[in-house]
């Protein structure tokens, strides 16, 4: 038996990196993309600058540039 492969989406609206869904669990956007440049792992928003930074309002995996 393969081992089942857990495909990301990276979430145009928010840059939200979530497992392959139809929908971004965060703003529930459906536009997505399979191509990304750069990840930041935000673990708590309310005292990460750079989240506050980049406007990312919400915990997780976060891509830089979204194409
Ligand atoms: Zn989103």
């Amino acid at each position: 038996m393969a081992p089942k492969q857990i495909k990301y989406k990276c979430c145009k609206n928010c840059k939200h990196i979530y497992k392959d869904k139809n929908q971004c669990p965060l703003c529930k956007s459906s536009q997505s993309s399979n191509i990304w440049r750069g990840e930041i792992f935000v673990f708590d928003q309310t005292k990460s600058q750079i989240a506050s930074k980049l406007g990312y309002n919400d915990n997780g995996r976060f891509a830089l540039k979204v194409k």
